[in-house]
């Protein structure tokens, strides 16, 4: 799914949990697994994808 960061951010991550088993929030950029479509334009507005299920169809 590609959205700018800024949304990312308020979908939930499938590997980060809090201590009491909670699940987290994308830390979009801050995260290794975060990619941006375009990597010349990373601004919070920019498309991006969280890369763990590789690349989404329009992300070519
Ligand atoms: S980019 Fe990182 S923080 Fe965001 S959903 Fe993927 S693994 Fe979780």
């Amino acid at each position: 799914m590609l959205l700018p960061e800024k949304e990312a951010r308020f979908k939930t991550c499938p590997l980060l949990k809090t201590s009491d088993d909670k699940m987290k929030f994308c830390q979009g950029e801050a995260c290794m697994m975060w990619r941006f479509k375009n990597p010349q334009r990373k601004d919070e507005t920019d498309p991006g994808y969280c890369g763990l299920a590789g690349k989404p169809a329009g992300a070519m």
